[in-house]
């Protein structure tokens, strides 16, 4: 029996894939420990320069205090030799999520000991129902790391929801890269069908999508959206640019006039979104059309990504956006973003919501805004709001 950590960087399809190698382990007999752990394993991601730099620091780090660190996901898969040089026993698992547990586990050593229950130390779960793309974003280096859309069977999802109820999270998370992909052909699931499914699972109090390209935003899904009660009226739709230049050198499946006709159906609905902020061919201009897609569209919270070329990608010789001009734009959608959020919390001021408080004096309302409240972490707690603060709406 060996004892492990796990880490992951990037997003919650790094967070599921961290989590399926610490179930494998746990599975096998070995120990999770927060210190002195003899094994390291870390889910890297290559998404930016950054994150791989990163992702190498973390790495590096867990080598001087473990005995082997197993290198896995996207960080991994991309670009092993990030993680030449780095001192200690580090093993690069380039092999895609599906086969990394198995791989990881097989090599730390496999000892069917008792099994350990397996729970998320979170209130929330990630469920991978989808993973990989068969879109090709210019930009995008997921497809070279993560290969095509592939899906999970429904009744696979179904009970991995069930399982994580059972073991007491209140709030399923549905991920994946490219979640409107998703199709259990041989049993007639589409994403709209899952939903109403999973969401109807005795003792689930919310239900959330990850994310959603704005081309899957069917009226089916959103009906399907709507008239399940426990899933949260909250998208987030990576919107990347609003000019419809940029737009098309990104390779995006739309323009901005239809991301915005898409979009219109989801009224009431909190609306996110990703945007890229210095791709090459993006003047002062067209971030402007960025700026007012956003506020047109309504959108409150943007992630705001400089853009980064990744190797491997059909831009990734292309980067004329000068850094302080990326800076720049960044802190300015930044703030019309910080804008917008605070708008939306004051609508909920003197408004009923339920909160699940997911830590100790914060959790998340229905549609996914901020709440801060004092309430034991893991309940569901019935608020109203009192006033909103740069962090969140105070729940009276
Ligand atoms: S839809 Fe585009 S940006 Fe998203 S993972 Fe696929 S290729 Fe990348």
């Amino acid at each position: 029996m060996a004892s492990f950590s796990v880490r992951f960087l990037g997003c919650k399809v790094s967070y599921t894939d961290a989590h399926e190698i610490r179930d494998r382990l746990l599975a096998d007999g070995h120990r999770e420990r927060s210190a002195d752990a003899e094994v390291a394993v870390v889910n890297t991601c290559c998404v930016t320069h950054e994150a791989v730099r990163k992702s190498r620091q973390v790495v590096a780090r867990a080598a001087r205090s473990h005995d082997r660190v197993y290198v896995t996901g996207c960080g991994a898969n991309l670009t092993g030799d990030a993680f030449n040089g780095v001192a200690g026993d580090v093993v690069v698992v380039n092999r895609r999520s599906e086969e990394t547990p198995a791989f990881v586990a097989g090599d730390v050593g496999a000892l069917a000991c008792a099994r350990h229950e397996n729970r998320v130390d979170r209130v929330r779960a990630f469920v991978k129902i989808q993973d990989g793309c068969s879109f090709s974003c210019a930009f995008c280096v997921v497809p070279l790391v993560r290969g095509g859309s592939r899906s999970r069977s429904a009744a696979a999802v179904v009970a991995e929801i069930r399982r994580r109820v059972e073991q007491g999270h209140r709030e399923i998370v549905l991920t994946g890269i490219n979640l409107g992909c998703y199709r259990d052909r041989q049993h007639g699931y589409t994403l709209a069908r899952l939903l109403r499914e999973a969401g109807s699972i005795a003792g689930l109090a919310r239900l959330r999508l990850s994310s959603i390209e704005v081309n899957h935003l069917t009226n089916d899904l959103l009906a399907a959206m709507r008239e399940t009660p426990t899933v949260s009226p909250h998208l987030h739709v990576p919107l990347q640019s609003g000019d419809d230049r940029v737009l098309a050198a990104m390779r995006r499946r739309y323009d901005a006039r239809t991301f915005l006709r898409r979009l219109a159906p989801a009224a009431g609905f909190q609306l996110t979104t990703d945007v890229i902020v210095g791709f090459p061919c993006e003047d002062d201009r067209a971030f402007r059309r960025t700026l007012s897609v956003v506020a047109e569209a309504g959108i409150t919270k943007c992630h705001v990504f400089p853009y980064s070329p990744r190797p491997g990608t059909t831009t990734a010789a292309d980067d004329p956006v000068p850094p302080p001009v990326k800076k720049e734009r960044s802190a300015r959608l930044r703030a019309a973003s910080h804008r917008a959020c605070v708008e939306h919390w004051r609508g909920k001021v003197g408004r009923a919501d339920v909160v699940l408080v997911d830590r100790p004096g914060r959790g998340y309302g229905d549609d996914y805004s901020p709440w801060l409240v004092d309430a034991p972490v893991g309940e569901l707690v019935g608020v109203r709001g009192a006033a909103v603060t740069e962090e969140g709406i105070l729940a009276a």
